[in-house]
């Protein structure tokens, strides 16, 4: 099942095409409602956790998390997300670029609270901003290019601070049909990329077939919220 996708490549020039052009479908304008319904999972009574988002896009949840006392760090690569992100949520924001980051730029809210790297995720890294509390995977995972998953669970994994919640979306269709993105990734290959240092558990699994995935071809559509962990060591 992993192969009818494993060569679909899409360039970042063609992501930052897609934001020039309004085509971001995948944005929500609503507090993700898995988000939600697992953040105590997630957040596990820990007060001020600091949230990484990967391909973060414009998702209001960074505001959400925020406004809840918690700091978020994310990484985009289009600027014009970025931008739109803190001018709809009424921010004013500094940026700055990052000598130790060739290309990339900070942008930050005056709270700094909400920090958001534009650059290329696999350019990221723990000497960039520390490893994190807690992770929202939502449309990252899923987006990237299927060749690129074990080098982004091997950066993930990087990112994860010894207490870290990662709370990673997926989502299950038949490949024939569509070829993304967002990709297919099963839960074996959640399993095969993290199982090994950390603990995967499927918190939630959904109908998640709305007319936007039927106008794709699909006929249907899971979408599961794996908690991931990392194994206690001695
Ligand atoms: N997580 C967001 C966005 C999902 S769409 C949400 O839930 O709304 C994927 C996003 O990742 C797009 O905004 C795209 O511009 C960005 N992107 C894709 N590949 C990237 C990469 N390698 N580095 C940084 N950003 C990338």
């Amino acid at each position: 099942m992993l192969e009818q996708q494993a060569d679909r490549i899409m360039q970042l020039s063609e992501w930052e095409e897609r934001w020039q052009e309004n085509k971001i479908g995948f944005h929500q304008p609503e507090i993700h409602r898995m988000l939600q319904i697992n953040y105590n999972a997630v957040v596990n009574r820990r007060s001020s956790v600091r949230f990484f988002f990967p391909l973060c896009g414009k998702a209001v949840d960074m505001k959400w998390l925020a406004d809840l006392g918690h700091s978020v760090v994310g990484v985009e690569i289009s600027e014009m997300a970025i931008r739109q992100f803190f001018q709809e949520n009424n921010m004013t924001y500094s940026e700055e670029s990052l000598p130790s980051l060739p290309g990339a730029t900070l942008f930050q809210n005056s709270e700094k609270n909400i920090s958001l790297y534009q650059c290329d995720l696999f350019s990221f890294s723990s000497s960039v901003a520390g490893q994190f509390g807690a992770i929202w995977d939502r449309g990252s995972l899923v987006a990237i290019n299927p060749k690129d998953r074990e080098r982004y669970a091997a950066l993930i994994l990087s990112l994860m601070g010894g207490d870290c919640r990662y709370l990673l979306d997926t989502l299950l269709y038949n490949p024939d049909l569509y070829k993304g993105p967002p990709f297919f990734v099963p839960d074996k290959q959640v399993q095969s990329l993290f199982g090994s240092s950390c603990n995967v558990e499927l918190l939630q699994s959904v109908d998640a077939l709305t007319d936007r995935q039927r106008a794709w071809g699909l006929d249907s559509l899971t979408e599961n919220v794996h908690l991931i962990t990392p194994k206690a060591t001695n």
